[in-house]
């Protein structure tokens, strides 16, 4: 993979840079509730103006459906970029239309251009080819090098991270060369013992992963929303709490793996349940009632995990040379929820081993309950991404700097 320094050697005074970043940022209205994902790709802004380009970045926030959607507008992630960078940036307010090009005509040496909403644009995300590779064109006719470095898009063959990044000369950015670097630790090599915590909401997404890590991890800790697929799958009742029927087959295979492997798979012994779902809005008081995890009534749902778990969960980090964290192990957004995410960021705080956070909530999670990000060895941008680098998929985006 041939990275940004090597272009920097090459001088880019002048040149139009095309930098697709990752400003996917979690946002409450208009204010930026996070803004790890646009602290990440600054050395490599700042590298590049420095240097005299004309820096045009573009990125996708959320999910709008192919066409201009205010509610996912990036003028206030543009704007924070500028506050961070202490330096106006322009926006324009397409990204392929006429005030994408003037804005990148109005750019001096060293100036940052940010343009709309990538996914605006129905030929970002299409399945179609041609219809990719016809948005890819017209953002290639913007620039005249494109840079990597939206690791948390990595994973998707879309027009900006795949396409484009065949059409122009192309290189890794310093956050993508510096993620791949660490997925590295964790694949090749790995310092035992590897244990690997795992929660959230996307159920699906993350048992996949799984498959790949009972080859790798020494110990897997489950919690969030898939510890109550496991439980049922071990023939406990779960009530109302995230339930993927259809996954029970695949948890049972995966435990049945895990005892002939030796990976010690670790569920939740209590946890927090409640028959409402905590309003995040008010934070007003939930007042869950602990049992434990193979007695949840019918009508609650499991929010967190309880004090024993913590201190087990803990306990089985403390040895670990080697963490891998992504998911929440609640809904940690409201405070009578967050205990079990606070305990399990403590422990890798704690630990002398390497530790990586992956996963945007749970890394938004661990700056939100005010953990000091040094503290950790990598906080990853990507979760989607890191996971499926751990499956040990091609990851378009990263294939297509490759080339
Ligand atoms: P990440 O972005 O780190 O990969 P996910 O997007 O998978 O994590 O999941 C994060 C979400 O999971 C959080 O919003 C949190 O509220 C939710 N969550 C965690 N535990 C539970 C649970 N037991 N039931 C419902 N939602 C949960
Ligand atoms: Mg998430």
């Amino acid at each position: 993979m041939k990275t940004i320094d090597e272009l920097l050697r090459q001088g880019v005074e002048g040149k139009r840079v095309f930098v697709r970043a990752d400003l996917n940022v979690p946002q409450d209205g208009t204010t930026i509730t996070d803004d790890g994902r646009i602290r990440a790709v600054l050395p490599t802004i700042k590298a590049l103006t420095g240097a005299g380009a004309k820096v045009v970045v573009a990125s996708h926030l959320g999910r709008p459906k192919g066409e201009p959607d205010p509610a996912f507008t990036l003028r206030f992630a543009a704007s924070r970029l500028g506050e961070l960078l202490g330096r106006p940036v322009a926006f324009a307010g397409d990204t392929i239309g006429s005030e994408a090009h003037s804005a990148v005509a109005g750019l001096d040496n060293g100036q940052v251009a940010v343009l709309e909403n990538l996914r605006f644009n129905a030929g970002e995300t299409s399945k179609d080819d041609a219809e990719r590779a016809e948005f890819a064109a017209r953002l290639a006719a913007l620039a005249d090098v494109y840079v990597g470095d939206g690791f948390g898009a990595v994973h998707r063959k879309h027009a900006s991270v795949y396409d484009l990044a065949r059409l122009l000369p192309s290189y890794a950015g310093y956050l993508i060369a510096t993620e791949v670097g660490v997925l590295r630790k964790l694949t090749d090599d790995v310092k035992r013992p590897y244990v690997v915590v795992l929660g959230g909401a996307k159920v699906s997404d993350k048992l996949g992963v799984i498959d790949h890590l009972l080859e790798k991890a020494d110990r897997i800790l489950i919690g969030g929303g898939m510890a109550y697929t496991f439980l049922k799958a071990k023939g406990h009742e779960v009530g109302i709490s995230l339930l993927q029927e259809d996954q029970i087959p695949v948890c049972l295979e995966y435990l049945a793996r895990a005892e002939k492997k030796g990976v010690e798979f670790v569920l939740p012994v209590d946890v927090l349940v409640s028959a409402d779902f905590p309003d995040l809005k008010t934070k007003a008081p939930a007042n869950p009632t602990l049992v434990a995890s193979t007695a949840i009534p019918a009508d609650q749902e499991g929010l967190d995990i309880g004090p024993q778990t913590r201190k087990l969960y803990a306990s089985k980090l403390a040895d670990a040379a080697t963490v891998f964290w992504n998911g929440p192990m609640g809904v940690f957004e409201h405070p009578d929820y967050a205990e079990g995410t606070k305990a399990v960021a403590q422990a890798l705080v704690d630990s002398p081993a390497f530790t990586v956070v992956g996963g945007g909530d749970s890394a938004a999670a661990v700056r939100i309950l005010g953990f000091d990000e040094d503290a950790f060895g990598h906080i990853s941008t990507g979760g989607g991404a890191s996971l499926e680098y751990l499956e040990g998929k091609t990851l378009p985006g990263l294939a297509a700097l490759e080339d």
